[in-house]
């Protein structure tokens, strides 16, 4: 277990990621009813960007960096909504932001997810790494809406399932460090299909090489959900192998009118997130959409 999330927390993946988790999580509170967020790779919680390797590699800079702080270009008004629960979420980590000062701290999904929630509503965040385990279990130090687990994560997914709320999102993140990360999401979300069909499932991937990403999205379809929405975005164009050109997320069962919703941000997103002089791309894409299942 060599990844560490801290070296590129805040990057533009975590930004399609995070702003994706936070629209998901904002149309779940339309319901009065508890949710439950699991999140199976989960990592520390929070992340300093002014000091250490997230300083070092300034990754964050090229991602949330171009959405707030003193270098951002300002957010086109009609799309601040749809960002807004993302970014307050990052706001909420850095009070010096309102004094105009840039950003020194991110909030990893589990310090998201808790942001959002409400009374009531549940979380459960699995990381195996031992030290990133210990600093997630202080991060949220007697919290009683958060329980924290050090357990493998594929495991977790089943293990975790179905929540008792019968409600909720599933995180699935993990480092992409072993060869056949993308096999074992297919195979963790079809078991994970047995205990738990109507959850909603956000399932995150780096787009290195086109080619094994259409074999993924082709598994996908086979598992059987009902609705699964691809969004990615292209940073630059994957003519590079070797480099994370984009990423995207599968996202299973999406809230109603989430695809509205992306259709709008995503040009932006692609837009300004994009290898400096590039455009980025974008794509949205229901690979199944079958009604009344
Ligand atoms: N979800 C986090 C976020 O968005 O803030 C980032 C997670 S990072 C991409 C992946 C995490 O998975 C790392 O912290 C890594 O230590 C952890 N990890 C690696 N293998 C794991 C496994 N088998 N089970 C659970 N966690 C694992």
């Amino acid at each position: 277990m060599n990844y560490r999330h801290v070296y590129h927390a805040g990057n533009f993946a975590d930004v399609l990621k995070h702003s994706i988790l936070a629209l998901v999580i904002e149309r779940l509170k339309r319901k009065d009813t508890a949710f439950r967020v699991i999140d199976t790779h989960a990592g520390i919680g929070l992340y300093a960007l002014n000091h250490g390797p997230a300083e070092r590699t300034g990754e964050w800079r090229d991602g949330i960096g171009r959405l707030i702080g003193v270098e951002a270009d300002p957010i086109p008004s009609r799309l601040e909504p749809l960002l807004q629960p993302y970014l307050d979420a990052v706001r909420a980590e850095n009070a010096s932001l309102a004094d105009g000062a840039t950003i020194t701290r991110y909030p990893g999904s589990p310090a998201i997810a808790r942001y959002l929630m409400r009374r009531g509503d549940m979380l459960v965040v699995n990381e195996l790494h031992p030290d990133d385990h210990r600093q997630l279990e202080t991060f949220f130090d007697k919290d009683g809406q958060v329980k924290v687990l050090g357990v493998d994560g594929w495991h977790a997914l089943k293990s975790l399932l179905p929540p008792k709320e019968r409600r909720g999102v599933v995180l699935v993140d993990p480092p992409f460090e072993e060869p056949g990360e993308l096999r074992r999401i297919t195979d963790g979300l079809a078991e994970a299909r047995q205990r738990f069909a109507t959850g909603t499932y956000l399932l995150w991937y780096p787009i290195k090489d086109l080619k094994p990403i259409a074999t993924f999205h082709r598994t996908i379809t086979e598992v059987g959900f009902g609705k699964v929405l691809v969004a990615e975005v292209l940073i630059r164009p994957a003519r590079h192998p070797e480099k994370l050109n984009g990423c995207g997320l599968v996202i299973i069962n999406p809230p109603w009118q989430l695809d509205q919703d992306l259709d709008a941000l995503l040009p932006f997103l692609a837009k300004r997130l994009a290898a400096t002089g590039l455009e980025g791309e974008h794509r949205l894409q229901w690979l199944v959409n079958k009604d009344g299942l």
